[in-house]
């Protein structure tokens, strides 16, 4: 099939044959002419899919040849859950829509507000943001969203995992209802599909791959590996292979840092991006990288999801993700437009427990492999204990069997425990505060 066989004009097609797009993917045939009939969709699409252009492309069919929009108002809104991501689509926009009038920019938090401001003061066909800074930017009178036309939640599911969830419902709210809604994920939880509810009743659902499945494109290999011996693993098979380029995902930003130093100090030219860095700093280490001058990135969940990396050939789960989704997601920067990739995963005897809910939830046994001088010696943590210490109650053990005691005398004395319930909502707040953190 022909992308001029799915309705798009000249202009369009022009910037295609630059790109040396051929033919549309599967989730371009799909959404394109359902977009372009102006019908909501709800689609489940993985990354690498191609589905920036199948939303991005028909947007631009659409508006390229209506009225410019009034001072700060938008026509089309694109929200994405991250910068890097806002950036990416919006550059999409800018290629596709080369040859045509479409106007556009991406706005984000981390970036200086006022040359925002200044971009929306004219109006924009179409906008790309972050939910937080949109907001921010609409509170100070500086965009007007009572014009939206068409309204993409991309990545939504990312978008509800991060807590953006209010945001989202209050930007609905800041749009007209009679708007086109275009739902892009690629897992599909109870709380996405309630969300997609919310927008109306009436979405065309479209799939390209089981939502929950992997890129098929993708070689998965499972290292057994004790956990101080993965930054040696890491930087062996990095040498041994002569892996051009890989992609590092760590659990914490602190972790990204230690990988970096241990792979820099290997001779490795290593990078970070991770949300404690300056905004120019994730772009440019995300550009070196694109440009082949770093050889690995580093990275936590928060700053590498959705980030498009054309031939990247590895993918490294230093730490097994503790959330399924995230590891079809990190895995999904890999393998991208058809092309092979290989994910790796590094796990600890610690990390069983993970690598069981990914399974679970691709439905397959990922293979797995021990590296030549890296066997694993680690111990599950119960039968590590040295034998005299089974018996033995810790601290806290202790503390937690006189708490018990203590509790079971006032049950039965019928005394209230008021400093009791103090304390639960105190261990409540402390969760909450850490679950918001960022990574
Ligand atoms: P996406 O899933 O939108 O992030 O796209 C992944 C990659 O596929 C990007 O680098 C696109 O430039 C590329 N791509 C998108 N559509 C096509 C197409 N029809 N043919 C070839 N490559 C494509």
């Amino acid at each position: 099939m022909l992308f001029k066989e799915l309705g798009l004009s000249d202009p369009i097609l022009r910037s295609l044959e630059d790109l040396k797009h051929s033919e549309p993917s599967e989730i371009q045939k799909q959404a394109i002419p359902i977009v372009l009939s102006g019908k909501n969709i709800m689609a489940a699409a993985q990354t690498g899919t191609g589905k920036t252009g199948s939303f991005v492309l028909p947007m631009i069919e659409l508006l390229q040849n209506q009225a410019k929009p009034y001072r700060k108002h938008v026509h089309a809104l694109v929200l994405t859950p991250t910068r890097e991501l806002a950036a990416q689509v919006r550059e999409s926009v800018y290629t596709y829509g080369k040859f045509t009038s479409i106007t556009s920019a991406a706005i984000f938090g981390g970036a200086k507000i006022f040359p925002q401001k200044s971009k929306l003061k004219k109006g924009l066909d179409i906008l790309v943001a972050t939910p937080g800074r949109l907001l921010d930017l609409h509170n100070q009178k500086s965009v007007k969203l009572n014009q939206v036309q068409i309204l993409v939640l991309d990545e939504a599911d990312h978008m509800l995992d991060m807590g953006f969830i209010h945001d989202i419902k209050k930007i609905i709210a800041l749009t007209p209802p009679d708007r086109q809604n275009l739902l892009f994920s690629a897992t599909f939880s109870p709380e996405i599909k309630k969300l997609a509810q919310s927008l109306g009743t009436d979405l065309e659902e479209i799939a390209v791959d089981s939502p929950n499945s992997t890129v098929s494109a993708i070689k998965q290999i499972v290292y057994k590996v004790d956990k101080n011996q993965k930054s040696n693993l890491l930087s062996h098979l990095i040498h041994s292979e002569q892996w051009p380029q890989a992609l590092i995902f760590s659990r914490t930003k602190h972790g990204s840092e230690k990988i970096a130093k241990k792979l820099n100090a290997a001779d490795i030219h290593t990078a970070t991006i991770h949300g404690d860095k300056t905004q120019g700093a994730r772009t440019r280490a995300l550009r070196e990288f694109k440009e082949k001058d770093v050889r690995v990135l580093v990275a936590t969940d928060v700053a590498a999801r959705g980030i498009d990396i054309s031939n990247l050939p590895y993918v490294v789960n230093f730490d097994m993700p503790t959330y399924p989704n995230d590891y079809i997601h990190r895995i999904g920067r890999t393998g991208r437009a058809g092309k092979a990739g290989t994910a790796i995963s590094f796990l600890s005897i610690d990390e069983q427990k993970f690598l069981r809910g990914i399974e679970e939830l691709i439905d397959s046994k990922i293979p797995q492999k021990i590296e030549e001088g890296f066997n694993p010696t680690d111990k599950a943590e119960n039968s590590s204990k040295p034998k005299n210490f089974r018996n033995k109650k810790s601290g806290f053990q202790k503390r937690q069997a006189a708490k018990k005691g203590k509790a079971a005398f006032k049950k039965a004395t019928g005394s209230k425990n008021k400093s009791g319930q103090n304390k639960k909502k105190g261990s409540k707040a402390k969760t909450r505060w850490k679950k918001g953190k960022g990574t």
